[in-house]
């Protein structure tokens, strides 16, 4: 009976699962070919220099894989890694404290870098560059600063906007890679490997119609097997076919091209309430209630990518697809009719 609840209930957490399916070589991690060379190449020359990998910059929307690059890098340079974010580390103290504390060739990786404050960020600079960070000691005229040495390591920053990344920071990056959106055969791939893991039987069509509707985001495409799955256990044999697939899919708001119901909020408050834009970024937010840099970084570049929505010098414009996929008949083409 408990163990019976327990499958019901799920209770294997968020972290346990992202921990059993989070890729931890290259040879694992799918897609992003290019990518996927040239770390193979930096990694195995410095390997071969006996020499810490150079800093590496990965930017790119949310979950497409940036934390999962920044634990492989590190298990295959065969050192530790250490994670913070920016947020977190609002004190030079903060940082000097993990710095001090890395072994040689160990890897910090940085999430939301830009978000690092000012301060924190200047000191960077030189632990990056050199390897040193200065200290002050005391407070008032018995103030005096001293120089550290570093063990040299690696510093993964990660960020969902790049554009936010000062020139002097970004610059001391020597490895710089841009995620894509996936396709959904990587998807594919991607959720057959993680039912794999898991011990999910799933028929090849259902795999597909996950990874089409997965927003071209591995962390998507992991989120929607595993509550696809919940609904093959309560509603069938625990099986996942193409029929409890499209169930679960249309439960969860998801609709035939992927997009959940802030996406299609978003388009339909553009054209319903904005004549189809051109409106600005903050207008949407306001009217969609949601934060405007969510909308930038999570919605509006795959909506972008997927052909629903323009963005001109002016603002943010429905396309012809947007309407066709609301089943809304465009300005125009209503014009022509009469
Ligand atoms: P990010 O740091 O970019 O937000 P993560 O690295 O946390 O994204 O990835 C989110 C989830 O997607 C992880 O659970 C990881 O297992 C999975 N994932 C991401 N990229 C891949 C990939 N290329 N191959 C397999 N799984 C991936």
């Amino acid at each position: 009976m408990a163990q019976e609840r327990n499958n019901i209930r799920n209770l294997g957490s968020d972290l346990e699962f992202e921990n059993k399916i989070r890729p931890q070589e290259l040879e694992s991690f799918s897609g992003q070919e290019k990518i996927v060379e040239n770390l193979r190449v930096f990694i195995k020359a410095a390997l071969m220099r006996g020499e810490s990998l150079d800093h590496v910059l990965l930017h790119g929307p949310p979950g497409l894989g940036k934390t999962t690059l920044a634990n492989i890098i590190s298990h295959e340079m065969g050192t530790s890694l250490k994670v913070s974010s920016g947020p977190v580390l609002d004190k030079p103290g903060d940082l000097a404290g993990l710095l001090t504390n890395l072994n040689a060739g160990d890897v910090l990786f940085i999430d939301e870098i830009h978000r690092l404050s000012p301060i924190v960020e200047e000191y960077l600079y030189s632990a990056m560059e050199d390897y040193k960070i200065d200290i002050v000691l005391d407070k008032g005229p018995s103030a005096r600063s001293i120089q550290i040495e570093l063990n040299p390591f690696t510093l993964i920053g990660a960020t969902t906007r790049s554009g936010l990344l000062t020139s002097p920071l970004r610059a001391r990056f020597g490895i710089q890679c841009h995620l894509e959106y996936y396709d959904s055969k990587v998807l594919a791939r991607i959720v057959r490997r993680s039912a794999g893991i898991l011990g999910i039987t799933i028929d090849d069509d259902a795999t597909l119609e996950i990874a089409m509707r997965s927003r071209g985001t591995p962390r998507i495409a992991n989120a929607l097997l595993r509550r696809v799955r919940d609904f093959a256990m309560v509603k069938g044999g625990g099986h996942i076919d193409l029929s409890i697939t499209k169930i679960a899919l249309a439960a969860l708001n998801i609709d035939a091209r992927g997009l959940d119901q802030m996406d299609n909020k978003i388009l339909m408050t553009i054209i319903e309430k904005f004549g189809g834009g051109p409106v600005g970024l903050n207008t949407i937010a306001t009217a969609v209630g949601e934060d405007s840099g969510t909308i930038e970084e999570v919605y509006e570049p795959f909506l972008i990518k997927e052909g629903f929505l323009k963005r001109t010098p002016r603002g943010r414009e429905a396309t012809e697809l947007a309407y066709s996929h609301l089943g809304i008949v465009p300005p125009g083409v209503e014009a022509t009719l009469f």
